[in-house]
């Protein structure tokens, strides 16, 4: 596919959803081919993390429609329903692969390969359930791959540990599930998709890394124009770190007007 045509496409897409005038879509369709141009130049549009992902995507739909079909109720831990149901579906995916492995089903690099399927899946199916749509577009795929690359670079090194170790060390049974906690990252992507926010709960920006359990509040203030005030919100029921503390102080609320931050 070309540039111009992924960016007639983008732009369909685009113009469907925010009604942009015959001028603005001009506008914005020379930024998407610049951009995609740009991109093109750039390794990692074929990246293996991005293939996973692109073959993960069925999948994802499918564990999000299965979420909308439960009636569970699991928002005991702070974190919105759908990020608490999948972060504890993939944790128990996680455990049994690390039981697989420790009980000598599989070996390491099967271990490896599986874990990246999941991470790959539920990455997306996070970024789905966070924005609400079932299809991703092609730089959402672009941005879930990228959070998914970050992983699998953590994922390899643990692997090569478990490879070269005489015998398997007791913290690494709990590092194994604490993967489940990267998905925070994508779910709040696809809620905030469209606005230049500066972190995600969840990320590794802050000192409580994958534990945060903070929100972005999001106020659409005026939607279409691109004005939003956005709160970094705390859980009341967790331990905060002095990262954390002090966005909630400073983005309360971090104000987004014309899709730009105002700093
Ligand atoms: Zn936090």
């Amino acid at each position: 596919m070309t540039a111009t045509r992924d960016a007639d496409w983008l732009l369909d897409q685009a113009t469907q959803r925010a009604n942009l005038s015959a001028p603005q879509a001009q506008r914005v369709k020379a930024v998407l081919v610049a951009a995609m141009l740009a991109g093109a130049g750039h390794k990692e549009v074929d990246s293996p993390a991005r293939k996973l992902v692109t073959a993960a995507l069925p999948a994802a739909a499918r564990l999000v429609r299965r979420y909308r079909r439960t009636q569970k109720q699991l928002d005991t831990s702070g974190l919105p329903d759908a990020l608490a149901w999948l972060i504890g579906l993939l944790a128990d995916l996680l455990a049994g692969l690390w039981d697989d492995l420790t009980g000598g089903g599989i070996d390491p690099q099967q271990w490896y390969d599986d874990v990246a399927d999941a991470l790959a899946e539920y990455h997306a199916a996070a970024w789905m359930a966070g924005s609400g749509q079932m299809k991703l577009p092609l730089d959402a795929v672009e941005k879930v791959a990228n959070t998914v690359e970050a992983q699998l670079a953590f994922l390899d090194n643990f692997k090569v540990e478990v490879q070269s170790a005489a015998e398997f060390a007791p913290g690494w049974a709990s590092r194994a599930e604490s993967y489940a906690n990267s998905i925070k990252t994508p779910y709040w992507k696809g809620k905030t998709d469209v606005l230049p926010l500066p972190a995600m709960p969840g990320d590794g920006t802050s000192d409580c890394l994958g534990n945060c359990r903070c929100l972005w509040d999001i106020t659409p203030l005026d939607a279409e124009k691109g004005d939003y005030d956005c709160r970094w919100v705390l859980d009341s029921s967790a331990k905060h770190c002095a990262n954390c503390l002090q966005r909630a102080a400073d983005w309360a609320p971090l104000r987004i007007r014309d899709f730009q931050l105002v700093l």
